[in-house]
């Protein structure tokens, strides 16, 4: 079978294997669509020291049920799911606390262990969903960083009427903001990319600042009458944006973070105590995907202005290597098989 494959940083490629075959306990998926994220790029730019190669990349994966075991109750051939492709342990203390997205053995598809890009995929049972009728297949690999935005929104607490930091306008910041609006809130979206700020306002969201252009803190202290905002959601990973969210949140606000910083980020930790914060890490998601996909499916969530376009699998290879070097060009490019 054809998978997209990276036999090591900067060399990407369809490559060929044996036919996968389904493992024991688990479910044998035709794959229909799979999402390129960031993640799949930082593995081709040999970034992400968690990845080892070569590697089949992919965690954003939907298809087809095409084998079951005999005693399988719940899915059945020709169903339509989408792989959680965070595979946890079950053992460790985090688990044990059913934070299973933080697992300290946690696997992830496309990363620790062969991604999803590949023609068929054996999943474990309790690591699937299905998909509702209506979501085409090439939107549905969107529901993955969709649960990634609902965790980090839920880690900061939002509540309806409070006022909501997204700092970077990117898949997951866009997505954050949309999910703040579904549950009420009001986003301020922040990001220096003025078409992204204007993407952001065709979503629905009222208030956007261009931190490159104006006094971010000035005009987020205008937007919320003073207070700042309740929480922040830090999505870019960006020095500046990470120290300025402490600025932009109110006192007793809540702060998540769930872009990953390329270093150590200096913080005024003093304005922690001052403005008694919650600062809450985010990673991955944990029982949010059937929610995601209700969101998609009733179109609370519009997940196809996010498209940049859709590719063959054929395609993808190409398409890797151009998203890492231009990656001011695409938002989210999803790959239909
Ligand atoms: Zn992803
Ligand atoms: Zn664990």
């Amino acid at each position: 079978m054809k998978t997209v494959c990276l036999k090591q940083p900067g060399d990407i490629s369809l490559v060929d294997v044996p036919e996968q075959r389904r493992e024991p306990e688990q479910v044998l998926i035709k794959v229909r669509s799979a999402g390129i994220c960031g993640s799949d790029i930082g593995a081709y730019k040999g970034v992400n020291p968690l990845v080892s190669y070569p590697r089949v990349i992919g965690h954003e994966i939907a298809g087809e049920v095409v084998e079951v075991a005999d005693d399988e109750q719940e899915f059945k051939v020709g169903d339509r799911v989408i792989l959680e492709p965070y595979v946890y342990c079950g053992k460790c203390y985090p688990c044990s606390i059913g934070h299973t997205n933080c697992c300290e053995n946690l696997t992830v598809r496309g990363v620790h262990i062969e991604g999803g890009m590949a023609e068929y995929v054996s999943h474990p049972r309790h690591l699937l969903h299905k998909v509702p009728a209506g979501i085409p297949w090439h939107l549905v690999p969107m529901a993955e960083p969709l649960v990634i935005a609902m965790h980090a929104v839920q880690q900061a607490e939002v509540a309806a009427g409070q006022h909501v930091v997204v700092t970077g306008a990117g898949q997951i910041g866009l997505l954050a903001a949309q999910y703040a609006l579904t549950l009420g809130a009001v986003p301020i979206v922040v990001d220096p990319v003025d078409e992204r700020l204007a993407l952001a306002r065709s979503l629905g969201v009222a208030h956007t600042v261009n931190p490159a252009g104006a006094d971010a803190v000035a005009g987020i202290l205008s937007i919320t009458g003073g207070r700042m905002a309740e929480a922040v959601i830090e999505c870019s990973g960006d020095a500046r944006a990470i120290r300025g969210a402490v600025d932009y949140v109110s006192y007793a606000g809540h702060i998540a973070l769930v872009g990953w910083p390329k270093g150590d980020i200096p913080m005024p930790t003093a304005l922690f105590t001052k403005k008694e914060l919650t600062v809450r890490g985010s990673r991955n998601s944990v029982g949010q995907f059937p929610e995601s996909l209700r969101l998609i499916a009733e179109g609370k969530v519009n997940v196809e202005a996010l498209l940049t376009k859709t590719v063959s699998m054929d395609e993808t290879p190409a398409i890797v290597a151009d998203i890492a070097a231009h990656p001011e060009k695409y938002l989210k490019v999803t790959c239909v098989l």
